[in-house]
Order: C-alpha cells, then structure tokens, then sequence
C-alpha cells in the first residue's frame, strides 16, 4: 500500500482491503456513501481514506494490559501499528526481534493491526508512516505526569500528530512489563497477565540466565 497523507492506495488484492473494507467495495464510486471514502481509481486499486494510529513503547514484555489498549484503538483507527521501541537505555530483558514477534503473534487475529519496530524519533516514525496519532496508555495518575511531558513534546515536534490516552479495563491498571518481570523472577504464576506464548518465553529467558 502507498500513502498520500490519509489516503491510501490500496490494491484489489491486498488483505486488508478483502477484511477490513469490504463496505468500501459494494459502493466503490460514491465516495460520500462509503464509510471508508474509497474512490475507484479503474482496474486494480482503489483509494481510501484510513486514519492510522501508532502505539509505541518497549513491550518489554506484552502484556495483557497492552492488548487492551491495541483492541480499543482498533475501534477508533482504521489501522493500528504497535511500534516496538528499541529502548536500548532500558536494558531490555527480551531483544527487540523478540518483542516484535511476541506482539505479530499476539495480533494476529487482529486484521488491522501490525507489529513493526522503530528507532530514533517517534515523530519521524509516525510522518514514515503517514499516521494521524500516537496511541498511549493510562493507568493511574502516575502515569500522567511523564505521560503529558511526552506529549506536548511530540505536539512541539510536529503539531499535526494527536496523542489519544486510552484507559484499560480496570483489572490491568496495576499492570506493567516491569511487575510481570518481576513476579515471573520470583517463580510466580504470570498467566493472567500475559498471553501464553508470552508465559512460555518469559520461562524460557529466565530459566536460561543473563545472556
Ligand atoms: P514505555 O517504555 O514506552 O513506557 P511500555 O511498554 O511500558 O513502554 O508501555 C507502552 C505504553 O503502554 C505506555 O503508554 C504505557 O503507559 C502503556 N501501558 C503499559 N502497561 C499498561 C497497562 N497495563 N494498561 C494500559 N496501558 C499500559
């Protein structure tokens, strides 16, 4: 697919023109009827107007607060990229390849989201991507303050770029990767927490010791 700001180009084949547009294929010309404002362009593609959201952060592991938040962006965006931070300053217990494949496989049965990875500036990543916002999560007030800072810094970067908050379902406000990580040490059940796939590396990394 290529980008022109909030269009995109999308080919008949691709697969998230067949899953996610399909309103947009039964009345390809009127552009004021369809959901998706798609415009047939003849043979072969069509364009339409998708508002995309990147949510960034270390996914140090991916927990199931996080996915919380990926499945209440979807409501709101047409397409959701989960951008895996490199976050080398944090001392990332998972390497960035593996984070990015724990999140694909959390996601993918969810056609309108993509897992994808970044470095440097978010906002440089965001225009690479041609999205409308950054997605962050908020679980307490705490959060808030480093939150906000974040925010109006990238609004400073680029003033075209919303940074929308989503609040997870109450039971995972007192989640973080950080406390997953810390009870999985200590030998305690993580599997409310996490996916299954995610319970399984975690024991696997832990179990095999600093690298
Ligand atoms: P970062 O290093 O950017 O803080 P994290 O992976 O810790 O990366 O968090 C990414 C985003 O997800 C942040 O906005 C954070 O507030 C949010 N987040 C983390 N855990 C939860 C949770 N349990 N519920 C909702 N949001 C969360």
């Amino acid at each position: 697919m290529e980008a022109y700001g909030r269009l995109w180009k999308v080919p008949e084949g691709d697969p998230l023109f067949r899953e996610h547009l399909q309103s947009a294929i039964s009345f390809p010309c009127q552009t004021s009827n369809s959901k998706f404002g798609a415009s047939f362009h003849g043979r072969g593609y069509y364009t339409v107007s998708m508002r995309t959201a990147i949510y960034p952060g270390s996914f140090d592991p991916l927990t199931n607060g996080h996915l919380d938040v990926i499945r209440r962006a979807t409501k709101l965006f047409d397409r959701v990229i989960v951008a895996v931070a490199k976050s080398e300053s944090k001392n990332p217990l998972f390497t960035l390849e593996e984070r990015v494949q724990m999140v694909a496989r959390t996601v993918r049965n969810l056609p309108t989201v993509k897992a994808d990875s970044f470095e440097g500036l978010l906002v440089k990543y965001v225009e690479k991507c041609a999205a409308q916002a950054v997605v962050r999560g908020l679980r307490a007030v705490s959060d808030f303050e480093f939150e906000f800072q974040l925010a109006l810094m990238n609004r400073k970067l680029n003033e075209r770029i919303e940074t929308i908050f989503m609040m997870p379902k109450d039971t995972y406000t007192f989640l973080s990767s950080r406390i997953v990580k810390e009870i999985a040490r200590l030998g305690g059940d993580v599997s409310a927490f996490v996916p299954g796939h995610v319970r399984t590396a975690l024991a696997r990394k832990l179990s095999a010791g600093p690298e």
